[in-house]
């Protein structure tokens, strides 16, 4: 499909606005000796007896191309979750927030879950954070159109709190099963929540950003949260350090 003029006035602008205050000419510095495959060996004294792992769950790699009735069963996850109501969240949301953009996206961005703005809307990623999130997006040369935004919950915590263990528990199969459908090229994971989720991991965002963890054969880079930029708007490295992450992720996707 061909873009429109007024999307790409609105594609540049967003390239451009973000781009500037990231900083304008920066050089992507090549990850030093870093790799997301070595985790560290835990210390002796840390080592505890576990449960049994469950089977590993089948790779999402070289799966053949989404069909009809894929798509259709997306459509049929975000019925569920409007009306779902497996976990205490449901009790004080406005609205449930399943996702959206392209149900066939090469490139997905997985947040905490609702905020206020989000749980009014049914939409995510609209408040504040998420006009910097669809920016970034912007920058990327990517059209919101093209990515699946959604969350690790898909009701709002109250007061904006982390998700529980357990309501991540409950709400998790919907995300799952979301990625498993969509097959995305990459994930993107944006803060702490989603990327413990995904790539748990013992060091702070600040280590873990910029590495790619996997997925069931599905690249995972965790960035920063947009709404820790939004928090520290005078922060330029921050955005910097999202903007080498983001460079990553096209850098995977090739030529856009
Ligand atoms: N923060 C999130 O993690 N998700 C949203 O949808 C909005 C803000
Ligand atoms: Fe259901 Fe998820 Fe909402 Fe909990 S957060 S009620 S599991 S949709």
């Amino acid at each position: 499909m061909k873009k429109s003029a007024a999307d790409i006035w609105e594609d540049l602008k967003g390239q451009v606005d973000f781009l500037t205050e990231a900083g304008a000419g920066f050089v992507l510095k090549p990850a030093e000796g870093r790799s997301a495959a070595a985790p560290r060996p835990a210390p002796a004294r840390d080592i505890k007896p576990q449960p049994p792992a469950a089977p590993p769950l089948p790779s999402l790699a070289g799966l053949p191309a989404q069909t009809a009735a894929e798509r259709r069963s997306l459509e049929e996850i975000d019925k569920q979750v409007l009306v779902c109501k497996l976990c205490p969240l449901h009790k004080l949301r406005t609205l449930a927030v399943p996702g959206e953009g392209n149900r066939s996206a090469e490139l997905m961005f997985i947040g905490e879950g609702p905020g206020r703005d989000e749980d009014t809307q049914g939409r995510p990623f609209v408040g504040r954070a998420g006009q910097l999130l669809r920016r970034i997006i912007a920058a990327m040369k990517f059209r919101e159109d093209e990515v699946y935004i959604t969350n690790i919950v898909k009701c709002r915590p109250p007061d904006n709190r982390v998700p529980h263990r357990e309501e991540e528990e409950a709400c998790s199969p919907y995300l799952i099963r979301q990625i498993e459908l969509i097959r995305p090229r990459v994930i993107v994971t944006l803060g702490k929540t989603p990327t413990d989720y995904f790539v748990p991991g013992r060091e702070g965002m600040t280590a873990r950003r910029g590495n790619y963890g996997d997925y069931r054969g599905i690249p995972v880079m965790p960035t920063f949260h947009p709404s820790y930029l939004v928090r520290n708007e005078g922060n330029r490295e921050l955005k910097r350090m999202v903007w080498e992450d983001m460079q990553k992720v096209m850098a995977l996707l090739g030529g856009k």
